[in-house]
């Protein structure tokens, strides 16, 4: 029997997510009967009310697991790697430099929310992980320079390489070679954006849009949108909102979008379009810390030009002078954690601003299923809802937009799948059910690729040099 035939060089992608939260791939590299390497790419948590039962996926056995790529510091794609430490993992998390500079932060806010819930007695509230669960996931943390080889094991290599989807985002490229098998390729867009107003627009290196036998794991949170339908009205609601008077408050995430948000205020300041006497508020401590860091840190890759980015008459706000502060007589800007209301600070500033005619809240992307900020917007105004056992009734105005979203649009994601010249195949991954069938179609349609696999919706897929082999039924 010749080596090829004995060995083969494949690839087992299985998705565990269905939806947009709770991001996890798992990836056997089948080289022999007896070489197999297991590897995960991110650990995330499921957010929205119908996914408390699925806080973690507890199939994934980390005693099984040869390596972890963690592709950037968003919840839904790190917060459950602390689990896979407190249940004896022990091999290298890669992750980008950025990255492993902001993680501690991250965790440091989930026990947080950990605790808040406890607190509150809110239903199937506990410390899912611990400090020490998180000291275990650092020191497991291995970081990485963008473009550097990583090497796995005999043949098998990794490279993280920039991704403009949040500072320290990586995109992965794993490559598989084995005697005389043709190599395989597969890359990884991890939630993939191609503008960040923090980096400079950095494109991935000429070869590997050469690569031979190349497989492609998009995200497809978007997949049925294009950016032409996103609306920019996010910068129209707060000139308006400032010049009747209102007060407005600004929900985002603590990493990405709170900074973005600030940023746009100082443009604004600029601009003349917000009147100088009105204060603004940074609240929510890891978006306080986030913002210090992307100020500060010179490991994060941060373009100068853009350290400066606090407004002027900005106060940062804490559990001291929180309730001063939101009660003093100016008109304000408050820019707050969380993204989807249901956390941090938002949970102050919700019930006071939401019965008051003079005041605005805008979300600024997407609100999953069940938490406060999708039941906000989906209430009549002057109906009333109940916020931790108090009725409030809805008065303010309320606005969502997804322009500050930092994933690309399937016009984008296809833009960007045409890059490349040798993709065999296709997986979608990351996006609702209907929305990754969508676009799989799409790609199918608008590309030269003939064989896109959708993760998470009931398939795992067996990956050659050639692309997709076959399916398998989960
Ligand atoms: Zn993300």
């Amino acid at each position: 029997m010749t080596e090829s035939r004995r060995f083969k060089n494949q690839i087992v992608i299985k998705g565990y997510n269905e939806g947009v939260t709770g991001s996890a791939i798992r990836c056997i590299v089948e080289r022999s009967f007896y070489d197999k390497f297991r590897f995960l790419v991110d650990f995330g948590f499921y957010q929205g009310a119908e996914y408390e039962e699925l806080s973690y996926n507890d199939t994934i056995n980390p005693s099984k697991l040869d390596a972890v790529f963690l592709t950037h510091n968003h919840f839904d794609h790190a917060g459950a790697l602390p689990l896979l430490a407190k249940k004896g993992y022990k091999n290298k998390i890669y992750t980008s430099i950025p990255t492993s500079e902001l993680l501690g932060i991250a965790y440091d806010d989930s026990l947080s929310i950990f605790a808040e819930r406890i607190k509150e007695k809110s239903k199937g509230a506990k410390m899912i992980y611990n400090s020490g669960d998180v000291r275990k996931t650092l020191d497991l943390t291995k970081p990485m320079r963008y473009q550097k080889t990583i090497n796995l094991a005999e043949n098998l290599t990794a490279i993280l390489f920039e991704n403009q989807h949040l500072v320290g985002a990586s995109i992965v490229l794993v490559r598989s070679k084995v005697y005389d098998t043709q190599e395989v390729n597969i890359l990884f867009t991890g939630d993939y954006n191609n503008k960040n107003s923090f980096l400079e627009n950095i494109e991935l290196p000429e070869w590997v849009y050469k690569l031979k036998n190349l497989t492609i794991v998009t995200e497809a949170t978007y997949g049925d949108t294009n950016s032409c339908d996103i609306k920019h009205v996010w910068a129209d609601n707060v000139t308006r909102a400032c010049m009747d008077e209102k007060s407005i408050l600004l929900l985002c995430f603590a990493q990405g979008r709170f900074q973005e948000m600030l940023y746009q205020i100082k443009c604004l300041q600029e601009q003349g379009k917000i009147p100088s006497d009105y204060l603004i508020l940074a609240d929510g401590k890891s978006g306080i810390q986030y913002s210090f860091s992307y100020a500060q840190n010179k490991k994060l890759g941060i373009s100068s030009e853009m350290k400066n980015f606090f407004p002027s008459k900005i106060e940062f706000v804490n559990n001291k002078n929180r309730q001063a502060l939101l009660h003093t007589h100016e008109k304000k800007i408050i820019v707050s954690t969380s993204g989807m209301g249901n956390f941090g600070p938002a949970r102050t500033y919700i019930p006071e601003m939401l019965p008051l005619k003079n005041s605005v809240i805008h979300f600024s992307g997407y609100t999953a299923e069940g938490t406060l900020g999708r039941k906000l917007q989906e209430l009549e105004c002057g109906e009333s809802i109940s916020i931790s056992g108090i009725t409030i009734p809805k008065r303010a105005e309320i606005y969502n937009t997804s322009e500050f979203s930092s994933h690309a649009k399937a016009d984008e994601l296809i833009a960007f799948i045409k890059k490349f010249s040798n993709v065999r195949s296709v997986l979608v991954t990351h996006g609702e059910p209907k929305t990754k069938e969508k676009f799989a179609k799409r790609v199918v349609k608008e590309t030269s690729v003939n064989k896109v696999g959708v993760l998470g919706n009931g398939y795992s897929y067996r990956i050659g040099p050639y692309g997709i082999i076959k399916s398998i039924q989960d």
